[in-house]
């Protein structure tokens, strides 16, 4: 029910008593009638809002009061009470403990009845205020502190406490992403609440600790002490978080920050634990990070970037270098993919590698992407008037651009705007972008490909996806990287399962780009297994705009 919920449901089968109770109650609320247990079951599902009340006769046909609680309980209706008319004493203990909220003899003496249904109402109201004012401090699928709360009571303490030492954990969910898209509302609320309660059971390892959600995957543990007194939770909890799927652990990830200084706010704190944890997601098999002073260069360095990207943008200092790819049966070049550099002034060029990350936390990329993607189609609509016909170049589209919702429209505006064949723009999705939400995805996608667009997926099989997904996945070409085979997996097996996964999408008619291609025995490796295009130093480096014109002129002359 809600706050202002005013309707009572009469369950009973006799016209006659639902009609004395309807007349003593219809002046101060809405009345709903029910001939059994059955019909109230219904009105509940659709009504439960507004009901306050549910008055209940047990002796009914069809489904009697009894199995009516019995569903309640099942359907998790509890939050909306019932009062029960009866003449056996005898049945109340059964109602109790299926939930009844109380009791009236039967007949029904209409003045009491009265009484009792305000009195449950009123209950049930304060009771409903209170958990609204619960909620508005504590997450509603942990019963955690949330965000807001916690921030406060973090403040409170580095007040009242300022000269503690303290270390601020923040810990994430490995893959959570992933496992939470294979799951429904429920499996999720059931996971959380699992890991909430390890962290409260392993929090008794710590001193004085304050602890919550902050939003997804993302807990905040604050304790008194150094680093090293936090060692025996960390391990508690990932020990307890093992337990919910002995199979398929779920690791958990930590980043550490002992707090130089109690005057810095909450989010200073533990970003700097955040910078640890993401330092520590390039250690594969090590889950907690240590903040140290290194890292403060980072974060200024950081800043930094923030600082300048704008201007760079507006400088034109982002440019595009452009990598060829081949074909592996002729060793033609056939087309590129771009990719950013940043020139700048001072320090030179930039690998993508050093900003894009930082760009897809502080939502830059979107006007990054767009840059490229606007840069790449006037560059096309240059060379097609200079007579060079060139083939497809392809733009990445980082995971987060995705989340634009006008993504489909800003491309297709694009390639009007220029007026170039939309086949000329391929696309390059990373494939952990679509396995985060296929749902999404799949309806981006495919518009995309209505317009004329080819999409490709990027560094296929570091990912999650497993061969089988392949089919229910409907991109044009498949980008697989060859490192991601040589170092995961020893030799022969690596291979075996590269060779598979271009034998299935041969099967499936997709062409597959191998990324990645350093040396001529892995190109020999690819021409035994059918690979269809290349793309690696082997053949060229990336290359600056005016080397790749020259390129698309030469290749113009070759094929005349
Ligand atoms: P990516 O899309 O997987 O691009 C391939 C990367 O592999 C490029 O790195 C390329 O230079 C490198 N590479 C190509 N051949 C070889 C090889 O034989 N050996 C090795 N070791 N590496 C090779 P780059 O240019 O540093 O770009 C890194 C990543 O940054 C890209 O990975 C892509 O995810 C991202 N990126 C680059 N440009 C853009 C952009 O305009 N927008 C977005 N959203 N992301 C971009
Ligand atoms: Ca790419
Ligand atoms: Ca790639």
């Amino acid at each position: 029910m809600n706050e202002h919920a005013n309707t009572v449901l009469i369950v009973d089968d006799h016209a006659l008593e639902r009609k004395i109770i309807r007349k003593r109650l219809e002046k101060d609320y809405t009345i709903l009638e029910a001939e059994n247990g059955q019909e109230a079951i219904q009105i509940m599902s659709e009504n439960r809002d507004e009901i306050c009340v549910v008055l209940l006769d047990l002796i009914m046909p069809v489904m009697g009061g009894v199995a009516f609680l019995e569903e309640r309980r099942r359907r998790g209706y509890m939050d909306t009470p019932v009062i029960v008319m009866t003449a056996e004493e005898q049945a109340e203990k059964d109602c109790l403990r299926l939930g009844a909220t109380d009791f009236l003899s039967k007949p029904v003496n209409p003045d009491i009845l009265m009484l009792r249904v305000k009195n449950v109402v009123n209950v049930g109201q304060i009771k409903l205020l209170e958990e609204l004012r619960y909620l508005k401090d504590h997450d509603h699928r942990t019963r955690l502190y949330n965000a807001g709360r916690l921030n406060q009571e973090i403040r409170k303490r580095m007040r009242d406490f300022p000269d503690n030492r303290y270390t601020c954990i923040r810990m994430e969910i490995e893959r959570y992403k992933v496992l939470s898209s294979f799951w429904v509302e429920e499996e999720i609320s059931a996971f959380l609440l699992f890991v909430a309660e390890k962290i409260e059971e392993s929090a008794k390892l710590l001193k004085k600790p304050i602890y919550g959600r902050v939003h997804a995957d993302v807990f905040w543990i604050l304790a008194e002490g150094d680093a090293a007194s936090v060692e025996g939770f960390l391990n508690k909890l990932q020990k307890g978080v093992n337990k919910y799927d002995t199979e398929n652990p779920i690791e958990l990830a930590f980043g550490l920050y002992e707090v130089a200084d109690t005057r810095m706010t909450p989010d200073a704190m533990f970003g700097r634990a955040g910078i640890a944890l993401r330092k520590q997601l390039h250690h594969p098999g090590n889950n907690v990070g240590y903040y140290d002073e290194t890292m403060e260069e980072e974060l200024l360095r950081e800043r930094e970037i923030v600082s300048e990207m704008q201007a760079a943008l507006d400088n034109g200092e982002f440019i595009p270098y452009f990598q060829p790819k081949y074909k592996l049966k002729d060793g033609m070049p056939y087309g590129s993919e771009a990719l950013v550099r940043w020139n700048h002034p001072q320090k030179g060029l930039i690998s993508p590698a050093d900003f894009i990350p930082l760009f897809e936390r502080n939502g830059f990329i979107h006007k990054l992407d767009l840059y490229m993607w606007e840069k790449v189609c006037s560059l096309l609509r240059e060379w097609i008037d200079a007579g060079l016909n060139p083939a497809p170049v392809s733009v990445n589209i980082s995971r987060v651009s995705m989340d634009n919702p006008e993504i489909v429209d800003v491309l297709i505006g694009l390639v009007q705007k220029y007026n170039i064949d939309p086949a000329l723009l391929n696309l390059e999705l990373t494939e952990s972008a679509y396995m985060d939400r296929p749902d999404l995805m799949l309806d981006i996608i495919k518009r995309l490909q209505q317009a004329g667009f080819v999409l490709m997926m990027d560094d296929f099989g570091s990912g999650y996806s497993s061969l089988n997904t392949l089919k229910d996945i409907p991109v044009d070409v498949l980008k697989i990287d060859i490192d991601f085979l040589s170092s995961n997996l020893q030799g022969s097996k690596g291979e075996r399962i590269l060779a598979s996964v271009i034998r299935m999408a041969a099967w499936l008619d997709l062409p597959v780009i191998v990324e990645g291609v350093e040396n001529e025995a892995q190109k020999k490796f690819l021409e035994g297994v059918g690979c269809n295009f290349v793309q690696g130093y082997y053949y060229s480096r990336p290359m600056p705009l005016s080397q790749y014109e020259s390129l698309l002129r030469t290749v113009k002359q070759t094929s005349a």
